[in-house]
């Protein structure tokens, strides 16, 4: 049965290692619920804390206050072998003098299970993760994809209640991260087994988790599923770190915003009052881009065709600069450096910064 990972209240502070006076807050009152079954990723920028948060989970590192729950049982004190949580590294570590399966089935040969359910659990796990052929082999005729499968059957062989990645897929090159990332991701939700997931790639978390939690300076900027950290995000730190944003200066008006004289109305009210200066975020497929009419006029001050979308850098009259990201270009080509345009926002997805 999967269980909840509650979190609460919970700070580190390390002595700094420059100056032993000084005292570093790693993480700063960090409150999270993950529930049974759901992946949830820690995603920020490196020193943001989320490596410690996870090692914290794990009971690697010790927390200065606050509560680490796992189902209705407090963890704090349980040694990290006690705590029904596995772990996956960025480094396998796997042993090289170990046959694929005597890795696999390393962790089970200290519990003193019968031969039979031994084998049994074994060979369940390398078919889930593709090793059954691969059984004989040492780890060093195994490519960099096979050994992280390793370690990941290693750690799922144990049944945990928790399983916990330390950035799994950052030793990988780019194609097969996407392939692994997908294999992590359906193999957790078939086993329903709780997950955290540490990465500092936006695209990884977008595409495996139920949730992110958006990490800054070891505080929680925002926790939501996806779509809500992209489209509303809560700070804009946020908005900036997850894809790319404009930031676009605007006054609310009626319920609705004034950009630059222009109106336009929100699909998400603003709570902040008539008249107030706002910042707006406005993602750069969310602007449609023309040669002959728009709401307002533009010049072209950089344009990359990237194969998917063409990437746009645009002087805005009256406004400063965008990046506008326009798809299929391959289509209509692109516009020169230095040509007249027109864009216009799409309502829908003008987000005003709280
Ligand atoms: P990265 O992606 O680079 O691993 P991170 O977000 O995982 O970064 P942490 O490793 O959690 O960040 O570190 C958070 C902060 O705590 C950093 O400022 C780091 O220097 C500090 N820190 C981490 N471990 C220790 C330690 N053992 N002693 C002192 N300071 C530490």
């Amino acid at each position: 049965m999967a269980e909840a990972v509650v979190i609460r209240g919970l700070n580190k502070q390390f002595s700094s290692p420059d100056s032993p006076d000084r005292t570093v807050h790693a993480v700063r009152d960090v409150n999270l619920t993950v529930e049974p079954g759901q992946l949830v990723t820690l995603l920020g920028p490196s020193g943001c804390g989320k490596t410690t948060l996870l090692r914290m989970i794990a009971g690697f590192e010790e927390p200065t206050s606050g509560d680490i729950m796992f189902g209705d049982r407090r963890m704090n004190d349980v040694a990290p072998n006690r705590r029904d949580a596995a772990m996956v590294f960025q480094s396998y570590a796997i042993f090289p003098h170990l046959s694929v399966y005597e890795n696999v089935v390393f962790g089970l040969r200290l519990k003193s299970l019968p031969a039979a359910d031994l084998k049994a659990k074994a060979d369940r796990i390398l078919e889930i993760t593709g090793l059954t052929a691969m059984q004989n082999r040492s780890p060093n005729q195994l490519s960099g994809g096979q050994q992280q499968r390793v370690a990941l059957a290693r750690a799922i062989v144990m049944e945990p209640k928790v399983l916990l990645f330390d950035e799994p897929l950052s030793n990988l090159d780019a194609k097969l991260r996407e392939t692994m990332r997908v294999e992590i991701r359906e193999l957790q939700q078939r086993l329903g087994i709780t997950a955290l997931y540490v990465t500092h790639d936006q695209i990884e978390a977008m595409s495996i988790s139920d949730r992110i939690v958006v990490m800054n300076g070891g505080v929680v900027e925002q926790v939501g599923a996806p779509w809500e950290v992209y489209a509303r995000p809560a700070t804009r730190f946020v908005a900036d770190f997850i894809g790319k944003a404009n930031f676009v200066p605007g006054k609310v008006v009626d319920g609705g915003v004034e950009i630059a004289g222009q109106k336009f109305s929100l699909a998400h009210p603003t709570d902040q009052p008539n008249g107030s200066d706002v910042e707006l975020v406005l993602r750069p497929e969310a602007v449609a881009l023309s040669a002959d009419s728009g709401v307002f006029a533009a010049t072209v001050k950089r344009a990359m065709f990237l194969g998917n979308v063409a990437e746009y850098l645009l002087e805005v009259d009256g406004i400063g600069e965008w990046l506008v990201d326009v798809s299929n270009p391959g289509e209509v080509g692109l516009h020169e450096r230095g040509s007249r345009i027109f864009v216009s926002p799409s309502q829908a997805s003008l987000h005003v910064l709280p």
